[in-house]
């Protein structure tokens, strides 16, 4: 280690651990802003998400004139997103092109895991090591480690005698996979799964897809970018970005709904969500009608709809029926955006395996065993199978506040956090899009940018009236979870075993985890917050004592 790395990695005024969108940001709005600021970041470049998945087909739900920066005129000016939704690629090189053009790099150690972080409460710094053994000293943390960067590969029987390759879509090999004339397996059929399944049927020999819970998904309508729409949407960029705040899902592209579903005509119902269906997109979609994330029965006029285009767009209706879910309300998962999901299924080398009807049993040398007795010979095996969501990047750290209090234990029984920003007990200690925020139920990069802007101005507020330690009042991170689990107990959400309530990782807490009231709302209460002098959080330069907000 360099002495100015020694240097650099005790001396600094924030750390912040992730470079991923919301690492990215805060890196540079930090700086600007004078603190002396570091980023600490597991993966071999900058990047996050869009680092690691790059499975083929991966590509933003989001339109790509939505899912960019918005703090700088000239930067949303010059980039040309040159198709409808950006892919993996293009998003990657648009978040490498921020990082040069703020020249970012230098503040960035690279293949740097942190293992443990530790508030030292006799001097208000966080200790931080990482685990080739970096020290790293910091008066403030901030934890960008974002809400879906934990891949999980179920825990199957005998995968280590499996002969053929594995992978998962959240830790894609650089190089990429051909799949050209090999028996592939894909396990899972969320949105990794949806996206990839076209692509690789395309290359595969033969391809089964193991499906153990239907999902719902609307053709993306992806194509190149409409130029006559970009001009118009880049002329209106402060309007539209400005727009987008004041929307429940920080878009701002669609414009609200007004009636209720049950209050037109079927023929009416029936016009309008073709209407949506032929445009593209899932919020537009969920957007037809007020209620259809609130009323089960507009709700299933909408899953109706869906159900038949399935129907008529699967050949063999058996495997229609096997791919329409009945076990959940549209839209309570993540609704998926496809280029040619359910036609992948009429090609003659692509198979459906229910695993919900025979699970999987083992994997064997040649491939893998369902419960029915059926052997399945595999080359290569895809794990979609998702993520330890929204908790497991903190929960794998060993972080402690130094007082007895570690995230493990005050997180036994879900997550617990004052406006996904902070917790009570761990001073000095942000999170960006945290649980019980907005977060993946927004525009994410919005949503970074909204956390980053406010947790600047907090620190701000802390620097010009002398604070060293803020600390969260254990009653108003109680107020906040409260008020988190009303909303969500208002709405259809939680009818759905989704990962929003972590239902995909055995024996974890069920709690519903982001805050589904409305980016817009959300925003109103943190600015509220800040107005009013920050409330709730205990503002001091107390040493040493810490309450663990027990
Ligand atoms: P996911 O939505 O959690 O889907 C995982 C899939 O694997 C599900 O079908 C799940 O089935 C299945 N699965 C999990 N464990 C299994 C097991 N033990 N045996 C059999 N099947 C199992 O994960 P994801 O597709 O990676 O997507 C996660 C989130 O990432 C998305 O919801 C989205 O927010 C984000 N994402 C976004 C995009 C995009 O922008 N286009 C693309 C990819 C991901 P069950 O449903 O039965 O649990």
């Amino acid at each position: 280690m360099s002495n100015e790395q020694t240097l650099n990695d005790t001396a600094l005024d924030v750390v912040i651990v992730g470079a991923g969108v919301s690492g990215l940001y805060a890196l540079q709005h930090l700086n600007g802003l004078g603190y002396k600021v570091r980023v600490y970041e597991q993966g071999g470049d900058v990047g996050g998400t869009w680092y690691w998945n790059r499975y083929p087909g991966c590509r933003c739900d989001i339109e790509s004139l939505e899912y960019s920066f918005s703090f700088d005129e000239e930067l949303e000016q010059e980039w040309h997103w040159p198709e409808r939704y950006g892919t993996q690629p293009e998003i990657l090189r648009y978040l490498n092109h921020v990082v040069d053009r703020y020249n970012l790099r230098k503040d960035i150690v690279f293949n740097c895991s942190i293992s443990s972080a530790t508030f030292n409460n006799n001097t208000n710094q966080w200790e931080l090591v990482s685990k080739d053994g970096k020290h790293i000293t910091s008066q403030f943390c901030i934890m960008a480690t974002g809400n879906l960067s934990t891949p999980r590969v179920p825990d199957y029987e005998d995968l280590d005698v499996f002969q053929g390759k594995w992978y998962h879509t959240g830790q894609w090999p650089h190089e990429g996979v051909d799949f050209t004339g090999l028996r592939v397996g894909v396990i899972g059929t969320g949105s990794s799964g949806v996206q990839s399944i076209p692509i690789i049927a395309q290359q595969a020999s033969h391809l089964n897809v193991f499906q153990r819970t239907p999902q719902f998904s609307l053709p993306a309508r992806n194509g190149p970018m409409d130029t006559e729409k970009e001009s118009l949407h880049k002329a209106s960029y402060r309007t539209l970005r400005e727009a987008a705040f004041n929307t429940p899902f920080g878009i701002a592209g669609y414009p609200p709904p007004t009636h209720l579903a049950l209050d037109v005509t079927p023929d009416e119902r029936q016009a309008s969500y073709e209407e949506k269906w032929a445009e593209g997109g899932s919020i537009s979609f969920l957007y037809t009608y007020k209620d259809l994330l609130v009323d089960k029965k507009a709700n299933d006029t909408a899953a109706n709809f869906v159900r038949d285009k399935i129907r008529q767009t699967v050949k063999d209706q058996n495997v229609a029926e096997k791919l329409i879910p009945y076990d959940h309300p549209i839209g309570t998962k993540r609704l998926i955006l496809d280029s040619g999901y359910f036609e992948t299924y009429n090609r003659d080398n692509v198979s459906l395996v229910d695993i919900r009807e025979a699970p999987i049993e083992r994997f064997t040398s040649e491939g893998l065993r369902t419960t029915d007795g059926k052997h399945y010979e595999l080359d290569a095996v895809v794990f979609a199978t998702g993520f330890d969501a929204m908790t497991g990047a903190l929960s794998n750290i060993d972080l402690d506040n130094g007082a007895g209090l570690t995230i493990q234990d005050k997180w036994s029984n879900g997550p617990r956090c004052f406006m996904g920003l902070a917790m009570a007990g761990f001073p000095n200690l942000f999170m960006i899009t945290g649980p019980q925020s907005p977060s993946v139920k927004t525009q994410m990069i919005l949503a970074s940018q909204q956390h980053t802007d406010w947790i600047a101005d907090f620190l701000e507020y802390m620097r010009h009236n002398g604070f060293t330690r803020f600390n969260v009042d254990q009653e108003a991170e109680d107020a906040w979870v409260i008020h988190n689990n009303d909303i969500a107990d208002s709405t259809l959400y939680p009818l759905a075993n989704s990962w929003y309530v972590g239902a995909n990782v055995p024996g974890k807490p069920r709690v519903f985890m982001p805050y589904v009231g409305g980016f817009d709302r959300y925003k109103k209460a943190c600015d509220a917050l800040a107005r009013n002098g920050y409330p709730g959080i205990r503002l001091s330069n107390d040493i040493g004592t810490l309450s663990n907000g027990d």
